[in-house]
Protein backbone atom coordinates (compact mmCIF):
# COMPACT_ATOMS: atom_id res chain seq x y z
CA UNK A 1 0.00 0.00 0.00
CA UNK A 2 0.95 3.46 -0.57
CA UNK A 3 0.56 6.47 2.61
CA UNK A 4 -1.75 9.19 2.04
CA UNK A 5 -0.48 12.36 0.64
CA UNK A 6 1.56 14.48 3.31
CA UNK A 7 4.18 16.92 3.19
CA UNK A 8 8.08 16.57 3.76
CA UNK A 9 9.78 19.21 5.55
CA UNK A 10 13.25 19.03 6.34
CA UNK A 11 14.84 21.54 8.79
CA UNK A 12 18.31 22.22 9.58
CA UNK A 13 17.96 23.13 13.90
CA UNK A 14 16.71 21.91 16.40
CA UNK A 15 14.99 25.16 16.62
CA UNK A 16 13.16 24.92 13.34
CA UNK A 17 12.15 21.38 13.88
CA UNK A 18 10.55 22.75 16.77
CA UNK A 19 8.30 24.93 15.01
CA UNK A 20 7.37 22.45 12.94
CA UNK A 21 6.21 19.38 15.08
CA UNK A 22 2.54 18.72 16.41
CA UNK A 23 -0.28 17.82 16.15
CA UNK A 24 -0.68 16.57 12.44
CA UNK A 25 2.94 16.80 11.91
CA UNK A 26 5.65 13.84 13.39
CA UNK A 27 9.14 13.39 13.91
CA UNK A 28 10.53 11.30 10.91
CA UNK A 29 13.96 9.35 11.93
CA UNK A 30 14.38 6.46 10.28
CA UNK A 31 11.36 5.49 8.93
CA UNK A 32 11.66 1.87 9.70
CA UNK A 33 8.24 1.72 11.90
CA UNK A 34 6.67 5.35 10.72
CA UNK A 35 6.70 4.52 6.91
CA UNK A 36 5.33 1.20 7.56
CA UNK A 37 2.44 2.43 9.60
CA UNK A 38 1.90 5.39 7.14
CA UNK A 39 1.73 2.90 4.30
CA UNK A 40 -0.71 0.55 6.02
CA UNK A 41 -2.83 3.65 7.05
CA UNK A 42 -2.28 3.42 10.29
CA UNK A 43 -0.72 6.76 10.52
CA UNK A 44 -1.79 9.61 8.05
CA UNK A 45 0.02 12.56 9.31
CA UNK A 46 0.14 15.66 6.81
CA UNK A 47 3.27 16.49 7.16
CA UNK A 48 6.76 15.11 8.03
CA UNK A 49 9.65 16.74 10.07
CA UNK A 50 12.47 14.87 8.72
CA UNK A 51 15.50 14.89 11.77
CA UNK A 52 18.00 13.45 9.33
CA UNK A 53 19.45 16.93 8.65
CA UNK A 54 20.69 17.91 12.27
CA UNK A 55 23.80 16.68 12.63
CA UNK A 56 23.45 17.78 16.76
CA UNK A 57 21.20 14.76 17.21
CA UNK A 58 23.48 12.33 16.41
CA UNK A 59 26.53 13.31 18.59
CA UNK A 60 27.51 10.78 21.48
CA UNK A 61 29.50 11.79 24.46
CA UNK A 62 30.89 11.57 28.00
CA UNK A 63 29.97 13.86 30.35
CA UNK A 64 31.85 12.10 33.58
CA UNK A 65 28.79 10.90 34.66
CA UNK A 66 26.54 10.23 31.88
CA UNK A 67 26.54 8.78 28.34
CA UNK A 68 24.38 11.21 26.48
CA UNK A 69 23.29 9.26 23.06
CA UNK A 70 21.83 11.69 20.52
CA UNK A 71 18.31 10.75 19.54
CA UNK A 72 19.52 10.14 15.78
CA UNK A 73 22.07 8.36 16.28
CA UNK A 74 21.96 5.05 14.35
CA UNK A 75 21.33 1.91 16.36
CA UNK A 76 24.51 0.67 14.12
CA UNK A 77 26.58 3.63 14.71
CA UNK A 78 25.55 3.33 18.53
CA UNK A 79 26.35 -0.44 19.12
CA UNK A 80 29.70 -0.10 17.78
CA UNK A 81 30.93 3.54 19.25
CA UNK A 82 33.97 2.95 21.77
CA UNK A 83 32.07 5.06 24.49
CA UNK A 84 29.00 3.02 24.32
CA UNK A 85 31.08 -0.15 24.55
CA UNK A 86 33.17 0.94 27.32
CA UNK A 87 31.01 2.79 29.57
CA UNK A 88 27.64 1.29 29.13
CA UNK A 89 28.14 -1.96 27.40
CA UNK A 90 24.85 -3.41 28.08
CA UNK A 91 23.43 -0.76 25.10
CA UNK A 92 25.41 -2.21 23.00
CA UNK A 93 24.64 -5.87 23.24
CA UNK A 94 21.24 -5.14 23.50
CA UNK A 95 21.08 -3.42 20.19
CA UNK A 96 22.83 -5.90 19.15
CA UNK A 97 19.38 -8.15 19.42
CA UNK A 98 17.65 -5.77 16.90
CA UNK A 99 16.33 -7.06 14.06
CA UNK A 100 19.24 -7.12 11.25
CA UNK A 101 22.21 -4.91 10.46
CA UNK A 102 20.56 -3.02 7.59
CA UNK A 103 17.40 -2.50 10.20
CA UNK A 104 19.91 -0.87 12.73
CA UNK A 105 22.14 1.44 9.91
CA UNK A 106 18.52 3.20 9.36
CA UNK A 107 17.01 2.97 12.57
CA UNK A 108 17.61 4.96 15.42
CA UNK A 109 18.28 5.04 19.18
CA UNK A 110 15.21 7.51 20.23
CA UNK A 111 13.09 6.27 16.95
CA UNK A 112 13.12 2.68 18.83
CA UNK A 113 12.44 4.34 22.36
CA UNK A 114 9.58 6.96 21.25
CA UNK A 115 7.91 4.18 18.89
CA UNK A 116 7.59 2.03 22.28
CA UNK A 117 7.09 -1.27 21.39
CA UNK A 118 6.74 -3.34 23.96
CA UNK A 119 8.38 -6.06 22.47
CA UNK A 120 11.47 -3.72 22.38
CA UNK A 121 14.88 -4.38 23.95
CA UNK A 122 16.10 -1.01 24.29
CA UNK A 123 12.99 0.34 26.61
CA UNK A 124 13.98 -2.16 28.80
CA UNK A 125 17.64 -1.51 28.97
CA UNK A 126 16.69 2.22 29.50
CA UNK A 127 14.85 1.52 32.51
CA UNK A 128 17.50 -1.59 33.82
CA UNK A 129 20.35 1.13 33.34
CA UNK A 130 18.07 4.28 34.96
CA UNK A 131 18.07 6.67 31.87
CA UNK A 132 16.37 9.75 31.49
CA UNK A 133 15.14 10.93 28.32
CA UNK A 134 15.75 14.81 27.09
CA UNK A 135 12.61 16.38 25.35
CA UNK A 136 12.51 19.66 24.25
CA UNK A 137 9.58 21.68 22.52
CA UNK A 138 8.99 25.82 22.29
CA UNK A 139 7.81 25.48 25.41
CA UNK A 140 11.15 24.61 26.53
CA UNK A 141 13.28 21.70 27.65
CA UNK A 142 12.52 18.50 30.30
CA UNK A 143 14.05 15.34 30.93
CA UNK A 144 12.33 12.50 32.38
CA UNK A 145 12.69 8.75 33.91
CA UNK A 146 12.83 5.98 30.90
CA UNK A 147 10.44 4.31 33.36
CA UNK A 148 7.96 7.06 33.08
CA UNK A 149 8.78 8.26 29.71
CA UNK A 150 7.27 4.19 28.63
CA UNK A 151 3.68 4.28 29.40
CA UNK A 152 2.17 1.54 27.68
CA UNK A 153 2.05 -0.29 23.98
CA UNK A 154 3.18 2.73 21.82
CA UNK A 155 2.41 5.08 24.38
CA UNK A 156 5.13 7.56 25.61
CA UNK A 157 5.12 10.87 28.08
CA UNK A 158 5.98 13.02 24.74
CA UNK A 159 3.37 15.68 23.84
CA UNK A 160 3.09 15.85 20.11
CA UNK A 161 4.92 19.59 20.21
CA UNK A 162 8.23 17.49 22.04
CA UNK A 163 11.02 15.72 20.03
CA UNK A 164 13.14 13.58 22.45
CA UNK A 165 16.85 15.04 21.72
CA UNK A 166 19.23 12.84 23.54
CA UNK A 167 19.35 9.76 25.75
CA UNK A 168 22.01 10.25 29.68
CA UNK A 169 22.71 6.81 30.66
CA UNK A 170 24.28 6.69 34.06
CA UNK A 171 27.97 4.94 33.09
CA UNK A 172 28.74 1.37 34.39
CA UNK A 173 30.58 1.45 37.90
CA UNK A 174 33.01 -0.69 37.93
CA UNK A 175 31.28 -2.68 41.12
CA UNK A 176 28.62 -3.10 38.47
CA UNK A 177 27.68 -6.11 35.41
CA UNK A 178 24.61 -5.95 33.14
CA UNK A 179 22.88 -8.58 30.93
CA UNK A 180 20.24 -9.13 28.42
CA UNK A 181 18.90 -12.53 27.86
CA UNK A 182 15.54 -13.33 25.55
CA UNK A 183 14.14 -15.87 23.64
CA UNK A 184 13.07 -15.30 19.38
CA UNK A 185 11.77 -17.41 17.36
CA UNK A 186 14.32 -16.48 14.94
CA UNK A 187 17.30 -14.82 14.15
CA UNK A 188 16.50 -11.15 14.32
CA UNK A 189 12.80 -11.56 15.02
CA UNK A 190 11.05 -9.56 17.87
CA UNK A 191 11.26 -11.11 21.18
CA UNK A 192 8.71 -13.26 22.91
CA UNK A 193 9.74 -12.91 26.15
CA UNK A 194 12.71 -11.27 27.09
CA UNK A 195 14.70 -9.96 30.37
CA UNK A 196 17.51 -7.52 31.67
CA UNK A 197 19.71 -7.23 34.64
CA UNK A 198 22.00 -5.16 36.43
CA UNK A 199 23.93 -6.48 39.40
CA UNK A 200 26.18 -4.37 41.59
CA UNK A 201 28.49 -6.37 44.28
CA UNK A 202 31.49 -5.15 47.20
CA UNK A 203 33.74 -7.99 47.14
CA UNK A 204 31.49 -11.45 46.30
CA UNK A 205 28.22 -9.77 47.92
CA UNK A 206 25.41 -8.62 46.40
CA UNK A 207 25.32 -4.78 46.58
CA UNK A 208 21.98 -4.53 44.58
CA UNK A 209 20.01 -6.48 42.01
CA UNK A 210 17.47 -5.05 39.09
CA UNK A 211 15.42 -7.47 37.03
CA UNK A 212 13.44 -6.11 33.84
CA UNK A 213 11.16 -7.45 31.80
CA UNK A 214 10.05 -7.17 28.65
CA UNK A 215 7.47 -8.61 25.30
CA UNK A 216 5.19 -9.31 28.43
CA UNK A 217 2.95 -6.47 29.07
CA UNK A 218 2.48 -3.01 27.49
CA UNK A 219 5.81 -1.83 28.92
CA UNK A 220 8.88 -2.58 30.47
CA UNK A 221 8.14 -4.48 34.04
CA UNK A 222 10.30 -4.34 37.00
CA UNK A 223 10.25 -7.08 38.73
CA UNK A 224 9.63 -6.19 42.76
CA UNK A 225 11.26 -7.64 45.71
CA UNK A 226 14.43 -9.04 43.79
CA UNK A 227 16.79 -7.31 46.37
CA UNK A 228 15.26 -9.19 49.19
CA UNK A 229 16.28 -12.51 47.31
CA UNK A 230 19.59 -11.64 46.43
CA UNK A 231 20.96 -8.66 48.45
CA UNK A 232 23.62 -8.84 50.98
CA UNK A 233 24.60 -12.39 49.83
CA UNK A 234 27.04 -14.00 48.22
CA UNK A 235 25.26 -15.35 45.19
CA UNK A 236 25.17 -18.85 43.68
CA UNK A 237 22.82 -21.01 41.17
CA UNK A 238 20.72 -21.71 44.61
CA UNK A 239 19.90 -17.85 44.51
CA UNK A 240 19.36 -17.08 40.55
CA UNK A 241 17.02 -19.97 41.03
CA UNK A 242 15.14 -18.60 43.82
CA UNK A 243 15.18 -15.44 42.37
CA UNK A 244 13.65 -16.96 38.80
CA UNK A 245 10.67 -18.15 40.91
CA UNK A 246 10.03 -15.16 42.07
CA UNK A 247 10.00 -13.49 38.54
CA UNK A 248 8.04 -16.55 37.45
CA UNK A 249 5.15 -15.76 39.97
CA UNK A 250 5.37 -11.79 38.61
CA UNK A 251 5.38 -11.87 34.62
CA UNK A 252 2.25 -11.24 33.86
CA UNK A 253 1.55 -14.39 31.53
CA UNK A 254 -1.32 -14.80 28.54
CA UNK A 255 -1.93 -16.61 25.81
CA UNK A 256 -0.96 -16.43 22.27
CA UNK A 257 -0.16 -17.64 18.68
CA UNK A 258 3.77 -17.89 20.18
CA UNK A 259 3.17 -19.63 22.75
CA UNK A 260 0.36 -20.60 25.78
CA UNK A 261 0.43 -18.56 29.19
CA UNK A 262 1.92 -21.48 30.67
CA UNK A 263 5.07 -22.06 28.27
CA UNK A 264 5.57 -17.97 28.92
CA UNK A 265 5.91 -18.34 32.26
CA UNK A 266 8.52 -21.18 31.97
CA UNK A 267 10.38 -19.53 29.86
CA UNK A 268 10.24 -16.38 31.80
CA UNK A 269 11.87 -18.57 34.67
CA UNK A 270 14.26 -19.74 32.37
CA UNK A 271 15.32 -16.78 31.22
CA UNK A 272 15.75 -14.53 34.27
CA UNK A 273 18.38 -17.57 35.96
CA UNK A 274 20.10 -17.29 32.71
CA UNK A 275 20.71 -13.23 32.59
CA UNK A 276 21.43 -13.41 36.13
CA UNK A 277 23.88 -16.29 36.11
CA UNK A 278 25.45 -14.35 33.11
CA UNK A 279 25.26 -11.38 34.95
CA UNK A 280 27.42 -12.47 37.79
CA UNK A 281 30.23 -14.44 35.34
CA UNK A 282 30.91 -10.92 33.77
CA UNK A 283 32.26 -10.44 37.36
CA UNK A 284 34.15 -13.50 37.31
CA UNK A 285 35.60 -13.47 34.08
CA UNK A 286 36.60 -10.00 34.35
CA UNK A 287 34.22 -9.01 31.29
CA UNK A 288 32.25 -5.77 30.82
C1 LIG B 1 12.13 -5.91 9.97
C2 LIG B 1 12.26 -5.15 11.27
C3 LIG B 1 12.69 -5.82 12.40
C4 LIG B 1 12.81 -5.13 13.61
N1 LIG B 1 13.22 -5.81 14.71
C5 LIG B 1 13.30 -5.17 15.90
C6 LIG B 1 13.67 -5.83 17.08
O1 LIG B 1 13.97 -7.02 17.08
N2 LIG B 1 13.72 -5.12 18.23
C7 LIG B 1 13.41 -3.78 18.28
O2 LIG B 1 13.46 -3.15 19.33
N3 LIG B 1 13.06 -3.11 17.17
C8 LIG B 1 13.00 -3.75 15.98
N4 LIG B 1 12.65 -3.07 14.87
C9 LIG B 1 12.37 -1.63 15.02
C10 LIG B 1 13.52 -0.76 14.48
O3 LIG B 1 14.75 -1.18 14.95
C11 LIG B 1 13.41 0.72 14.86
O4 LIG B 1 13.95 0.95 16.12
C12 LIG B 1 12.04 1.27 14.94
O5 LIG B 1 11.32 0.84 13.81
C13 LIG B 1 12.09 2.80 14.96
O6 LIG B 1 12.62 3.18 13.75
P1 LIG B 1 13.17 4.60 13.44
O7 LIG B 1 14.29 4.96 14.32
O8 LIG B 1 13.43 4.59 11.96
O9 LIG B 1 11.97 5.58 13.81
P2 LIG B 1 10.72 6.06 12.92
O10 LIG B 1 10.07 4.88 12.30
O11 LIG B 1 11.13 7.14 11.99
O12 LIG B 1 9.82 6.69 14.05
C14 LIG B 1 9.15 5.86 14.99
C15 LIG B 1 8.24 6.73 15.87
O13 LIG B 1 8.99 7.57 16.72
C16 LIG B 1 8.73 8.95 16.49
N5 LIG B 1 10.03 9.62 16.62
C17 LIG B 1 11.17 9.27 16.00
N6 LIG B 1 12.18 10.02 16.43
C18 LIG B 1 11.67 10.87 17.35
C19 LIG B 1 12.24 11.91 18.17
N7 LIG B 1 13.56 12.19 18.17
N8 LIG B 1 11.43 12.59 19.00
C20 LIG B 1 10.09 12.30 19.07
N9 LIG B 1 9.50 11.33 18.33
C21 LIG B 1 10.30 10.62 17.48
C22 LIG B 1 8.12 9.01 15.11
O14 LIG B 1 7.28 10.14 14.94
C23 LIG B 1 7.35 7.70 15.07
O15 LIG B 1 6.14 7.85 15.77
C24 LIG B 1 12.52 -3.74 13.66
C25 LIG B 1 12.10 -3.05 12.50
C26 LIG B 1 11.97 -3.74 11.32
C27 LIG B 1 11.53 -2.98 10.10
Amino acid sequence: MRPATFEYLAPKTLEEALELVGDDSRPLAGGQSLIALMNLRFATPEALVDLQGIPDLTRISDDGEFIRIGAMASQADTETNSIVLNSVPLVAECIREIGHWQIRTRGTVGGNLAHSDPASELPAVMVTLGAHYHLASKRGERKIPAVEFHQGAYDTALDPDEILTHIAVPKQKPTERSALNESVRAAGAYAIAGTTSILERNNETCLRAKLVLFATGSKPYEVQGLNSVLVGKELNSGSFSEASELVASQAPHFDDFHATAEQRKQIFRALSERVLQETWQKFQVGSS
